[in-house]
């Protein structure tokens, strides 16, 4: 390792679990180093404010961790920054000795079949950003006034949804969700809920917890058509691979679904082996029109395969949970077919398979939307390595932190340090106080803005974490 006169600077774009799993592995390599984190919302947290669920605290537990890196001296953080708009990431580039990019996998996949865009229909990503309170989100409308609601995916955020629409308003109260989502929940008049999967019990992508947690919940039978439960030969041969572990466990959890006499007033039904059709509806849905699958191919790799045979769900809303996509940023090599910038470890590689000197990715941007928020330590310790082991030249006048700040300034861009964070957290958590809930969630972006102005004069001057402001 060649000995350098300055610190290592580094910017990461995104202050998710990526991106503060980065942070941690810089700080722990044992090097003289400098990180700040940007984010183009005013606080930080990412997926963890925005995508958990706000029955799932325990998951969100996980800031106190990244706190406790974001508190280190030598990380700084930029909030309301949007890296493309109010700084490119060339600039960043010429700004730090090196940019990891940890921008995530934030907007919806679509269908593709007609009359998805009926109203009714939603993308559970949008869903899912109004009922936790992101500022971009909070003006979208769900009607919740039909008794069927279908949701299409069989992955953990559409049992997420399933959860957030089958709770009462009592159960949610005292949790984060937001207020504006809180009424509406209240209001709903759901007696189904259906989740609709292309392929078979076998390939659920659920974990067996969050599954089995839609059994306990007050007022709702999970059902299902106990013959889908009966594996054809290449899904019996996956079951037995010791890869299937929690495919196994989540087929004993149907078949206790299955057995269990019906109680409940309300139903959340398992649909198997269909495809999306159409959505059908006179200006707005009305049922959801499903193609009978079968599988073909060989373990691990076997496709739906449609039948020809269709029939209609009832379904007064949809919600699509087909998996998330990352997203293009002007100045980044973009994989624009599996929605990812294309890398080896973590080094983003352009067009021609390149390495581009000083640029790397981490997280769902890097690897797809996959795994629990714990897989992303593991993403972020690979790209980290990478980054160290090209053991990066300083550059000339690079600047970092006071550079960068001084440039957002002169842009008139209001950034927000982790400092305006510490100030919005307590007024969230006080108001949350106020109302019984666990925090209170500020969804305004100018909001966002006042309240830390208030904290420090103006959320223009971004400084380092730990700088007070009270
Ligand atoms: P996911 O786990 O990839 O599930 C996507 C589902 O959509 C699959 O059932 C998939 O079926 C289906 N699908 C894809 N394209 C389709 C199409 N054109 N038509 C019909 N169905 C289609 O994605 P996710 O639920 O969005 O979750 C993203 C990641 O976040 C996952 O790793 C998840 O575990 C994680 N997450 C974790 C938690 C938690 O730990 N509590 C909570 C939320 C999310 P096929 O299998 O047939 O493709």
């Amino acid at each position: 390792m060649t000995p350098h006169a300055s610190p290592l600077r580094v910017a990461i774009v995104g202050s998710g679990p990526s991106g503060y799993y980065a942070v941690e592995a810089l700080l722990q390599s044992g090097r003289d180093v400098e990180v700040d984190v940007y984010d183009r919302i005013p606080v930080p947290f990412g997926l963890v404010r925005y995508g958990v669920a706000p029955d799932h605290q325990k998951l969100k537990e996980v800031t106190r961790v990244f706190t406790r890196f974001a508190l280190d001296p030598r990380v700084g953080f930029f909030g309301n920054v949007t890296v493309g708009r109010d700084v490119s990431v060339a600039e960043l580039g010429r700004l730090y000795d090196a940019v990891v990019i940890a921008s995530g996998a934030g907007v919806d996949r679509a269908m593709n079949v007609p009359g998805e865009d009926l109203a009714g229909s939603h993308a559970a990503v949008d869903f899912v950003g109004w009922y936790n309170g992101h500022p971009d989100y909070r003006d979208r409308c769900f009607d919740l006034s039909g008794e069927h609601a279908v949701i299409v995916g069989q992955g953990n955020v559409a049992i997420d949804v399933c959860r957030i629409l089958a709770k009462t308003a009592d159960e949610l109260r005292k949790t984060d969700i937001a207020e504006h989502a809180l009424t509406t929940l209240a209001r709903s008049r759901l007696k189904t809920i259906t989740i609709v999967g292309r392929r078979g019990p076998a390939q659920m992508k659920f974990t067996t917890k969050e599954l089995r947690e839609l059994g306990t919940l007050p007022g709702w039978d999970v059902t299902l058509d106990p013959a889908d439960l009966a594996l054809d030969g290449t899904s019996a041969a996956e079951m037995a691979a010791p890869q299937s572990a929690t495919a196994a466990k989540n087929i004993e959890v149907l078949r206790g679904f299955a057995a269990k006499p019906r109680s409940n007033p309300r139903e959340i039904r398992f649909c198997f082996f269909a495809a999306p059709h159409r959505l059908e509806g006179e200006g707005r849905v009305e049922s959801f029109v499903v193609e009978r699958t079968r599988l073909s191919g060989p373990a691990f790799q076997q496709r739906a395969e449609g039948t020809g045979t269709y029939r209609a769900i009832a379904a007064d809303v949809v919600f699509r949970s087909i998996g998330y996509a990352g997203l293009p940023m002007p100045g980044l090599p973009f994989d624009g077919r599996a929605k990812i910038v294309p890398n080896v470890a973590g080094r983003v590689r352009d067009a021609d398979g390149a390495v581009v000197p000083r640029l790397y990715v981490t997280g769902w941007i890097k690897r797809g939307p996959t795994g629990i928020i714990g897989t992303n330590r593991v993403d972020s310790i690979e790209t980290v390595a990478s980054l160290l082991a090209d053991d990066l030249p300083r550059q000339e006048g690079a600047g970092g932190r006071e550079r960068a700040s001084a440039l957002l300034r002169e842009r008139g861009v209001r950034a927000t340090s982790f400092a305006h964070w510490q100030a919005i957290d307590r007024v969230e958590l006080e108001r949350g106080q106020a109302k019984g809930k666990v925090r209170d969630k500020v969804i305004d972006r100018d909001e966002f803005l006042s309240i830390a102005s208030g904290a420090s004069g103006e959320a223009e001057t971004p400084v380092a974490a730990g700088v007070g402001t009270t």
